[in-house]
C-alpha cells in the first residue's frame, strides 16, 4: 500500500489569527507548514502517492507544492467545495483511490511508524477498515472505542457520554487505513447529506457485521485545530517528544502490577465497584507519562478461569481503571492480562484455561509481546510491583525492579529474589524514576 489522502478541506476560522491569509493545511508548526510535515513523514514512510482533497484556497496549496521540492511523491490535488462530511469527502473522490488507502485528517501532526499500522492491518484481511486508536487525557470529550482482546472493534460511543458512565478510555485518532471494495455501498450518499467516518461510516458497517480493527499505539497524534493546540504542538516538536515517540525509534517503558500496586488490594475484584486507587496512584502514572515512558498494566486475573468474573466483567473493571484515572488526567497505554490458572477445583471455572500457561507471571511472555509490539528497550524500563512474583517476573525478563510496600508489600514470600530498589508507594516510585538521568526525556 503506498497511497494516502489528505483530508485539507477546512477552513480554518479558529486559526485565522495565526493564518494570516494562509489556508488552514498551511498553518506553520516551528519552521515549516503542518502540510510539509505530514507529506514528508509520508515519504519518509515510503508513501508515493497523495491525494490532497481542498476546499479552499486550491491556488496558494497547488503553488507551496510546487515551489517546495517533494519530487519523491507524486501528489494529486482535487478541488471540492460542497462539505460532504470526511467520509463524503473521501468518497466523491472513488475512482482516484486504490484497492487500499490511507485516511489523514489535515489538521493532525503526527509520527506514526506506518510499517506497524500497515502489518496490523495486513494481520485482518477481512476487515473493512483499521483505525488508529490511543488514550488520552480527555476521553470524556472524545468518541471511545470499545474492543474485544484481538482489538475488533466492538462499539463506537460517540462523544457526549453519559455520567459515570463506565466507557474504555480509548479513543478514535482520526487515522485510518481503508479497503475501497468495502466503502462502496456509501458512495450513493445524497451529496448534500454529510457522512463522516466516526459518526456515520463505522457505524453502519459494525451494524452489518462487517469488522473493523483497532490499532493501539502510544505514538503522537494531535490535531491542531486552534491557537492553543498549535503553541502546544509547536511546543512538542521543538522538544523532539514528537519524533522521540515514533515506533521506529526505541522506547522506555514502566510495566506495573495492578492490585496492590495500583488499586487497593481487595481479595479478588469480581467487579467494577470494588476497584479503588491506591493514594497517589493516578498522579504517579501521569508522572511518568509526562517524563517519557509508555506505562503497561501487567497482570494476572486467575478469576477467569476460575469462573469468579467473565472476560466482560474484567473489561468493566478495567473501564473502571480508566476511569478513575481520567479524573485525574492519568492515562496506561496498554493493559494486559493473563486470564489462566494451573489449579482445578473451583466451582463454575472454565477448563479451557486451567493450564500452565507462559503468560502467567512469573511467566513472562505478556511482556515478551509488550516488548515487541512497541519496541520497548528492555535496560530502559521497570517493573513495578508489590510481590516477589513481581519481582521474579522483571528478572526473567532482564529488567530493573522496584518493590513497593503497599499490597503484599514483598511479604508473600514466593520467591527469594530482591528487587533493584524498594519504594514505599507507587507514587514514591515515581518520584524517584522521574529524577534525573532515569526519565527518557532527560536523555
Ligand atoms: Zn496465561
Amino acid at each position: 500500500m503506498n497511497q494516502a489522502v489528505i483530508l485539507a478541506g477546512g477552513l480554518g476560522t479558529r486559526l485565522t489569527s495565526r493564518l494570516h491569509g494562509r489556508p488552514k493545511p498551511l498553518i506553520e508548526i516551528g519552521d515549516k507548514p503542518l502540510l510539509q510535515h505530514q507529506l514528508e513523514w509520508l515519504a519518509r514512510n515510503n508513501f508515493r502517492n497523495v491525494i490532497l482533497l481542498v476546499s479552499y484556497q486550491a491556488d496558494a496549496i497547488a503553488n507551496f507544492i510546487s515551489a517546495a521540492d517533494f519530487s519523491n511523491l507524486c501528489i494529486e490535488l482535487i478541488e471540492d467545495r460542497i462539505p460532504r462530511g470526511t467520509a463524503g469527502a473521501v468518497l466523491a473522490a472513488f475512482e482516484h483511490l486504490e484497492d487500499q488507502f490511507l485516511v489523514v485528517y489535515g489538521d493532525t501532526m503526527l509520527d506514526v511508524d506506518l510499517d506497524r499500522f500497515i502489518s496490523f492491518h495486513d494481520r485482518h484481511q477481512d476487515a473493512a477498515v483499521s483505525i488508529f486508536v490511543h488514550p488520552n487525557d480527555h476521553p470524556r470529550d472524545s468518541d471511545l472505542v470499545e474492543v474485544n482482546q484481538d482489538g475488533r472493534v466492538l462499539r463506537i460511543w460517540p462523544y457526549p457520554h453519559q455520567e459515570n458512565a463506565l466507557l474504555p478510555n480509548l479513543v478514535n485518532a482520526a487515522l485510518y487505513i481503508a479497503r475501497k471494495a468495502h466503502l462502496k455501498e456509501f458512495i450513493n450518499n445524497p451529496p448534500d447529506q454529510i457522512l463522516d467516518f466516526g459518526k456515520h461510516v463505522f457505524p453502519q458497517l459494525l451494524s452489518q457485521s462487517k469488522d473493523i480493527y483497532a490499532y493501539r499505539s502510544p505514538e503522537y497524534i494531535k490535531d491542531c485545530g486552534t491557537p492553543e493546540r498549535v503553541d502546544k504542538v509547536t511546543a512538542d516538536y521543538f522538544s523532539g517528544v514528537i519524533s522521540a515517540s515514533c515506533l521506529k525509534n526505541k522506547q522506555a517503558a514502566i510495566f506495573l502490577d495492578r492490585d496492590g500496586t495500583i488499586n487497593i488490594e481487595n481479595g479478588y475484584i469480581t467487579s467494577p465497584e470494588q476497584l479503588d486507587l491506591l493514594p497517589g496512584a493516578a498522579t504517579a502514572i501521569k508522572q511518568l507519562t509526562n517524563s517519557g515512558w509508555c506505562v503497561f498494566v501487567v497482570t494476572n486475573q486467575p478469576v477467569i478461569a476460575r469462573g469468579e468474573a467473565s472476560t466482560e466483567q474484567l473489561r468493566a473493571i478495567h473501564y473502571r481503571l480508566d476511569q478513575l484515572l481520567a479524573q485525574h488526567g492519568a492515562y496506561i497505554d496498554d493493559l494486559v492480562y493473563c486470564p489462566h490458572h494451573p489449579d482445578s477445583g473451583f466451582r463454575g471455572e472454565v477448563s479451557a484455561l486451567k493450564l500452565n500457561c507462559l503468560c502467567r507471571k512469573p511467566g513472562t511472555l505478556m511482556i515478551d509481546q509488550l516488548i515487541e509490539k512497541y519496541h520497548i528497550d528492555r535496560s530502559l524500563s521497570w517493573f513495578i510491583g508489590d510481590t516477589t512474583v513481581d519481582i521474579e517476573t522483571a528478572h526473567r525478563s532482564h529488567l530493573k525492579s522496584i518493590c513497593v510496600r503497599t499490597g503484599q508489600a514483598g511479604q508473600d514470600g514466593r520467591f527469594q529474589v530482591s528487587p533493584t530498589r524498594w519504594a514505599d508507594s507507587l507514587a514514591d516510585a515515581a518520584v524517584y524514576l522521574c529524577q534525573n538521568p532515569y526519565a527518557p526525556i532527560s536523555l
